[in-house]
Order: structure tokens, then sequence, then C-alpha cells
């Protein structure tokens, strides 16, 4: 079991503000100082284009980012690292997809699939382009626990069809914090359908489980560096090396190409043909700090204690008759983050309460509108855990709460 409170040492974000409950780490984790130093060795020791000098600093630059994606691939558990290519975030990675491979498979006549509680990042894109190309569209609803309902052979057979050519889903849901099993849901599919890809969003999955791409089956990938503890502005997109090879690139310009004449330009092989121009060096490098912190911290010991914390608040938010929980009440059943609408406290006016207090949550759609409009709200608190969240926290935000009852009701 982890010690958050030894855990907060490692976080230089708590110096600077000791009285913080920081429980927004599903939006973006804080930064260890393992992250930190990572960032500032490569703009302070060797900061230098890669692929480009044939000096030392840029060779140095260029091993480091590579040496990123090694430790990326040893993550998710990738045969290759070629395989890796680092994009901004898992927004631009999914988008890369729905461009160079979406714009191709999803024709009229095709079926794409994705489930109510998508984030926008991986529902939207495929929306726009089924609409472009007047494919069609469904989105599965969940189950009472917050799981795509796609667990059984009827639901499969309904959904999955021989005119599928895409399946995109959460691992983890970015609202109800709950686990679609993966691995399951992609065998069925591919029973049903060898040629139906599968797309993962692994955004908020990467912090509790540990990955294996093999073992989950699936074709593609995509998660960000931030919500890692790594910095911002760094993604992953993990493919199937063959899917990969027959894509186009999702833009063109530097680094990305082998040969260009004034008639036409050819393009380099993987993973550099889908990471045009001067890419973000130090967020690869930063995020392979942060991998290495969290496999120190180890993913089980994460994932157990975030559920510990969850517990505690599902508990403590039961007491509050006004509360409503957004998926499953039962903390087995879903990962550290919870979100959940008070009937009569607009979720802005409680985080605005709360943030007086220094109790940091998200307000809002969280970026899941259709699933929102389905539960029939508008918006929702969330509450989100993470490796420093302490019971304190917790019992702070459960303070809180009372607090704004107090004023508002
Ligand atoms: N998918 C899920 C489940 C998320 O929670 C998020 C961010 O909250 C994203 C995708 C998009 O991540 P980013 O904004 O880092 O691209």
């Amino acid at each position: 079991m982890l010690n958050p409170k030894t855990i907060r040492a490692d976080f230089p974000l708590y110096t600077e503000h000791p009285h913080i409950v920081y429980l927004d780490s599903s939006a973006t984790a804080l930064k260890p100082k393992a992250v930190l130093d990572a960032l500032d060795g490569y703009y302070r020791i060797y900061s230098a284009n890669v692929f480009r000098g044939l000096y030392g600093l840029s060779e140095r630059a260029t091993a480091e980012y590579e040496r990123s994606r090694d430790v990326v691939a040893h993550f998710i558990g990738a045969q290759s690292s070629d395989t890796v290519i680092f994009t901004r975030n898992a927004t631009e990675s999914l988008n890369l997809l729905a461009y160079s491979l979406g714009n191709r498979i999803i024709q009229k006549g095709k079926r794409v699939v994705v489930s109510m509680a998508e984030h926008h990042a991986n529902f939207v894109p495929w929306q726009q382009i089924a609409m472009k190309h007047g494919a069609e569209f469904v989105v599965v609803p969940c189950d009472s626990d917050g799981k795509v309902e796609l667990h059984d052979d009827a639901s499969i057979d309904k959904i999955v069809t021989k005119d599928t050519v895409l399946v995109a889903l959460f691992w983890v849901s970015n609202v109800l914090g709950s686990v679609n099993d993966i691995a399951a849901i992609t065998k069925k599919i591919k029973q049903k359908n060898p040629n139906t890809l599968v797309v993962v969003d692994a955004a908020q999955a990467v912090t509790t489980f540990p990955v294996h791409v093999t073992e989950l089956g699936c074709d593609f990938l995509a998660f960000s560096g931030h919500k890692l503890f790594g910095p911002t502005g760094i993604g992953v997109l993990w493919g199937k090396k063959e899917l990969l090879e027959d894509m186009e690139p999702f833009m063109y310009g530097g680094d990305m190409i082998e040969r260009v004449s004034v008639t036409e330009s050819t393009f380099a092989q993987l993973p550099h043909r889908f990471e045009a121009g001067t890419p973000h060096i130090a967020g690869a490098i930063g995020l392979a700090a942060a991998i290495e912190y969290i496999a120190g911290v180890g993913v089980h010991n994460a994932h157990q204690h975030t559920q510990k914390m969850i517990k505690h608040a599902l508990t403590g938010l039961a007491r509050f008759k006004h509360i409503r929980i957004l998926g499953s009440s039962d903390p087995t059943k879903r990962v550290g983050l919870v979100s959940f609408v008070h009937d009569r406290i607009h979720p802005h006016d409680l985080g605005d309460i709360l943030s007086k207090d220094d109790v940091c949550v998200r307000a809002g759609h969280h970026c899941a509108m259709p699933l929102h409009t389905h539960e029939g709200i508008a918006a929702s608190t969330r509450a989100s855990t993470s490796i420093y969240t302490t019971t304190d926290d917790i019992e702070r935000l459960l303070a809180g709460i009372k607090k704004a009852e107090q004023i508002l009701l």
C-alpha cells in the first residue's frame, strides 16, 4: 500500500500550495519532480533539435527522444517502438486516425460505432467523418454500471455487422469511472467480424491498469501524457504496424519525408511519417520520466490506493440525500473518480464554493455532452483522485459540500 503523504514529497506543487485539495487529476495529474527535472535537463543541458544536427547536442536530444519512444513501447507492451507515434494528446491521436484511416474506410453503406459515454475526443471525429461520407454512426448505450452494452453475443450480433468498419470505445469513462473489459469486447467483435477495427481511448486508463496492447487485442490505442503525470502537449497513438503502414500521413512537412521533388514526394517510414515538423522533444522526454516514475510507484498500488479513496468518497456522498452518483455506487466497479449531481445546487455554484476552501473539482459536462443529455442533466461535479490523495482531502470535499448546502439551501 502506498503512502500518499510520502508521495506528496515528490510533487513540488504541494510545497507551493500546502493546503490545496487537488481532486481534478482526471483533467490533468500533478507533475512529480522527476518529470520537471527531465524537462529542465533537456532545455538546460542538451537543448537542440532532433534528427537534424550532426553535433553532440542534437545527437543526445535525438537519442533521448527515441529512448522515450522505447520507454512508451515497453510501457504499453508494443512489439516494436516504431508503432508508437508521438502526438500532442489523445485528442490529436484520435483525430489523426479519423483523418488518415477513417476518411478512407468510413464510407457510405459502412457503419462506425462508439458508446454514449465517449469523451468528445473519441466521439466527434468519428461522427464528423461518418457524416461527411454518409456512413452510419451508431451510438451504443451504457448499462447501469456505466459499461458499454457490448458484453454478450446478442448485443455484439446486433451492433457488429459485416459493414461495421470501426468500433471506438473508452477503456475507463472520465465521467462514470466505469471500466470496459476491452480484451473481452475486442475478442467478441473480432469473432463476429475480423475486419472490424477496434480503437481504444485509454486516456483515463493508463494510470490505473497495466497496458498490454497485444493482450487487449485492439488495433489502435490513444492516450495523453499529462494525465499520466507527464507534461502537457505530448500524447501517444499506438497502432498495429501493418495498419499504420497502410495509412496516409496526417500532416506534411519537415522530418516526415523521404524524398521531395517538384513533381512528387515520398514519405518516411514509421513512426516519422506521422510526426511532421519539430516534435515536442522535451514533452516526450518528460513522458518517459513520468512512466518511469509511475512504474516505481506501481500501477497496481496506484489503482488500489485510488479505489480506497473513492470508496471513502462514495460512503460520504451517500449521506447527502440530494446527491445522485453517476455510474455505479460500488467502488469495486469503478476507478478513482466520481461524478455526481446535487438536485438543489448547480455544479458551478458547488465548484465555486469548494474552490474558496482550496478544494479543486471539475464542474461541467466533462466533454461528454451526449452522456449528460442522456442522463437528463446539463452538468455534473467530478472529484478525481490520484496517488497523492489523502482521506483528509476527501473529508474536506465532504465538508465543503455540507457548507455549500448551509449557504445555498
Ligand atoms: N478521452 C478521455 C476519456 C478523456 O478523459 C480525455 C480528457 O479528459 C480525452 C480523451 C482527451 O484528452 P486530451 O484533452 O488530453 O486530448
